[in-house]
């Protein structure tokens, strides 16, 4: 099952309150994480409620399968807190002060449940962590992520570097990097979607972090190479802060003259630490009348053309354009729905304009989904239409 001198792990969450879904398996994910960032196989999760014979028949499937068992909750000195007791028999230990008898404890800096590790035979052990976080994380970076490289002989990392796109559909991605996504083996492509957005997270298993990121690096130019203008960022960079970097860069300030996004736009910029270097004014002009009134946008534009058109956006960003003084005005009106379509304009339709110093750019868009998707669409693809006229 394990190559000579490796180990795998599993990990069991024990809780009721993660099984009724009052509480989000954060333990799962933050182990997982680490167990990865040391090289770790892990192959599988379980979540269990605070019940003896699920619970020591989890622990018995993990044994069978698993090196190592890595549990979290359950630990404390309340009645449904199960798990030493339910571990000591599945291990066929006795409870001695507490802990399943030949049990190392771990010390818990941040609360009072001790955490243990119990070898239960020459390659199988089993570690007990507490429930909350701010006491498992700690004991993990501290205790068993160390603990578990020492024992496993060989030290492979895994590292990922997701590269995040913008403006092409999942299956033109899909197309476009078909042969990466059939990788096996050390280095792996992954790919994810939402929203209009894809991600292509690629992972590598080495010796080491240097190795690991050459093989990222390989990749990452490949994929570079084939979707250049759709890769705004990579990892925790954001489309918002993509743009406000550019903007920066090229000295140019911004307003924003937005309907349909109700100012979201404007708060995703905003969300930017000094956005106050490019930002002047945000607008928030729903109705006709604020059109005309704030952005001077023609009265006859919008009778003869609808507030949702592709010459009211224009309008709208020539006004806010010209009315704070910046270099570029963005406009934004459309039906975010799930009322307010008509024949002719379906949820979902929005218009984007762009008033720059010499001309006006327009761009039409059909997002799909429900209100918030499409305005979270809209101000995110105003963000594109900045992003790519600043490059
Ligand atoms: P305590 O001594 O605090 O009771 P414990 O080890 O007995 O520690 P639990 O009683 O199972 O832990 O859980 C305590 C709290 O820890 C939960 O109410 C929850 O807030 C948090 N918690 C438990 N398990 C998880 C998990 N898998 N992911 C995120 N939070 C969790
Ligand atoms: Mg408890």
């Amino acid at each position: 099952m394990s190559r000579r001198g490796w180990v795998n792990a599993e990990i069991i969450c024990i809780g009721t309150e993660l099984l009724l879904g009052h509480i989000v398996n954060t333990n799962a994910s933050f182990i997982a994480s680490r167990l990865a960032g040391a090289g770790i196989d892990h192959y599988y999760q379980t979540t269990v409620g605070d019940n003896h014979k699920r619970l020591e028949a989890a622990i018995k499937k993990g044994l069978q399968r698993s090196d190592i068992v890595i549990t979290t909750g359950g630990l404390g000195p309340t009645v449904d807190d199960i798990t030493t007791e339910v571990i000591a028999r599945s291990a066929a230990r006795k409870l001695s002060r507490g802990k399943p008898e030949g049990a190392k404890p771990l010390k818990n800096p941040f609360g009072t449940a001790l955490g243990f590790i119990l070898k239960v035979a020459p390659e199988k052990t089993i570690i007990a962590l507490p429930g909350p976080p701010r006491e498992m994380q700690p004991m993990v970076e501290n205790y068993v992520i160390p603990y578990l490289k020492k024992t496993a002989k060989v030290a492979k990392i895994i590292k990922s570097r997701s590269i995040k796109l913008i403006g092409l559909p999942e299956a033109s991605v899909n197309n476009k990097a078909r042969d990466l996504l059939r990788l096996a083996g050390a280095v792996t492509v992954g790919i994810y979607a939402r929203l209009g957005e894809v991600e292509l997270k690629i992972m590598a298993k080495a010796d080491g972090e240097s190795r690991a990121d050459i093989k990222i690096k390989k990749i990452e130019t490949i994929i570079r190479k084939r979707l250049k203008p759709y890769i705004y960022g990579v990892d925790d960079e954001t489309l918002e802060g993509a743009a406000a970097k550019l903007l920066l860069k090229r000295k140019k300030t911004l307003a924003c003259a937005e309907s349909c996004t109700g100012g979201l736009l404007s708060n995703l910029l905003t969300d930017i630490p000094g956005s106050s270097g490019f930002f002047l004014e945000g607008i928030i002009c729903y109705s006709d009348e604020s059109k005309v009134n704030e952005l001077n946008v023609n009265k006859e534009t919008i009778r003869k053309k609808g507030a949702v058109s592709a010459e009211a956006a224009k309008e709208m960003a020539v006004g806010i354009r010209l009315r704070a003084g910046s270099h570029i005005g963005v406009g934004i009106t459309g039906i975010a729905g799930p009322s307010g379509a008509t024949k002719t304009k379906p949820v979902g339709l929005v218009f984007i304009a762009l008033a720059l110093k010499n001309r006006v750019i327009v761009r039409q868009f059909n997002f799909s989904g429900l209100r918030k998707e499409v305005k979270s669409q809209a101000a995110r693809a105003a963000l594109n239409m900045l992003r790519c006229e600043l490059l």
